[in-house]
């Protein structure tokens, strides 16, 4: 965390209601404020945007009603209304309330806990024991076979889409297991294939509610299409002329996936 800005600096505060951000409805578009006009119960540094604008995060109970010409807006339902580095400083908001609020009480003896001064931490007097904000890691990977104009992508159709919607393939990190070793144990899982080549594409942090995306490509090694029910309704190899409804860039790493493999295979 930074030192703490200067008295007079310019500031945002992105004002969290239960995963939902303040905003104010201009005719120009949605403004993150630049004052807090809502009773709150703590505020947090998040840092300075490129501009040198410091930036807070503000907790306020669920039932907080919004000031004239604001409204509470959902953050998933906010990415492409404001600017994007602003979202993504939106969803750090929304992690550090989120944490800060669900941390106030020791999980090994109950103790109420206190915010830590030098660093983000909230630590238990009685037992010592600190909590710091915690990221769930989960890879998520493009799969692909065949070379040239047959090669082909692995995509799936997970349960969490309600409609027919394809992805690329994702899972959390378990416990004692390395960012590879969940690549390969979540295809076999989900799909029943192996894979080999394994390689780091870029990384996304992901509020809903605190993972970390991290992307992968590899290449398919063997066996067949074998479904984990409970969790993909359908999976298949798709060319990219003949994709199905899919993600195409926008705000998930799915998508600068399936972007990338579609400018590398000329589509
Ligand atoms: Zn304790």
């Amino acid at each position: 965390m930074r030192a703490a800005p200067a008295e007079d600096h310019p500031a945002l505060f992105m004002i969290v209601r239960r995963g939902e951000i303040l905003v104010s409805a201009r005719p120009e578009g949605f403004a993150i404020p630049e004052a807090v006009d809502v009773p709150h119960s703590s505020r947090h540094i998040l840092g300075s945007l490129a501009d040198g604008t410091w930036v807070y995060g503000i907790d306020v109970e669920p039932h907080t009603d919004e000031p004239d010409d604001h409204l509470w807006v959902p953050l998933r339902q906010l990415y492409g209304k404001i600017d994007e580095a602003l979202w993504t400083v939106a969803g750090r908001a929304e992690q550090i309330v989120s944490w800060d609020r669900t941390h106030r009480f020791c999980g090994r003896c109950g103790e109420a806990t206190v915010p830590q001064t030098q660093e983000r931490a909230r630590k238990c007097p009685s037992c010592g024991l600190l909590a710091y904000p915690r990221l769930s890691p989960a890879t998520i990977t493009l799969v692909t076979r065949g070379e040239g104009p047959d090669e082909e992508a692995l995509l799936a159709w997970g349960r969490q889409f309600p409609g027919r919607f394809y992805s690329t393939l994702a899972g959390f990190v378990e416990p004692g297991e390395n960012l590879e070793q969940c690549v390969a144990r979540e295809i076999m899982e989900e799909v029943g294939v192996e894979i080999t080549d394994i390689r780091y594409f870029g990384s996304q942090p992901w509020p809903f509610p605190n993972s970390l995306m991290l992307g992968f490509t590899a290449r398919y090694a063997g066996g067949e299409l074998v479904l984990q029910e409970e969790e993909i309704v359908e999976a298949g190899w798709f060319r990219a002329d003949d994709l199905p409804p899919c993600p195409r860039g926008g705000m998930s790493i799915a998508g600068a996936l399936i972007e990338s493999w579609l400018r590398r295979v000329g589509v």
